[in-house]
């Protein structure tokens, strides 16, 4: 048996299709969703964790990728380096767990590790690349 955490991307042209509904039911997987961000005409971004044979998790990946489904495992951590950070806010708007929020009373942007995903929009979107990726 099989337990895994991943992320999915999916271009808006796949947001109403019923992706989760196929692994169910194709093949046989059992999912819970641990975080979902879906925005018509935007990018779609799902975390889910599933369960099932080896068999049917690799068939049910396999399916995933052929539809256009950006997949990435969850088993990295992304962390901040405060020394780096400027509290600019860019990140804010992006993080899709409301990880990096401001402090009303500080006016600083706080980062909650506990609530990160890993998914890496704000590594990209912060400009003095406060936002490390750790394997
Ligand atoms: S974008 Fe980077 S520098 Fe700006 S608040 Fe977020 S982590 Fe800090
Ligand atoms: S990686 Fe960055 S954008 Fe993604 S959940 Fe963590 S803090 Fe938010």
């Amino acid at each position: 048996m099989v337990l895994k955490r991943i992320v999915l991307t999916f271009p808006h042209k796949l947001v109403d299709e019923p992706i989760v509904y196929k692994l169910v039911k194709d093949h046989d997987l059992v999912f819970n969703i641990l975080q979902a961000k879906i925005t018509p005409k935007e990018e779609g971004l799902m975390v889910l964790e599933l369960k099932g044979t080896k068999e049917n998790y690799a068939k049910g990946i396999k399916y995933l990728a052929s539809i256009g489904v950006k997949l990435k495992p969850l088993d990295q951590d992304v962390r901040r380096d405060e020394d780096r950070c400027t509290h600019c806010g860019a990140c804010i708007s992006i993080c899709p767990t409301e990880s990096l929020y401001v402090d009303k009373k500080t006016m600083k942007v706080i980062f909650d590790p506990e609530k990160c995903i890993a998914c890496e929009l704000c590594v990209k979107a912060c400009p003095p690349r406060a936002m490390i990726v750790k394997f």
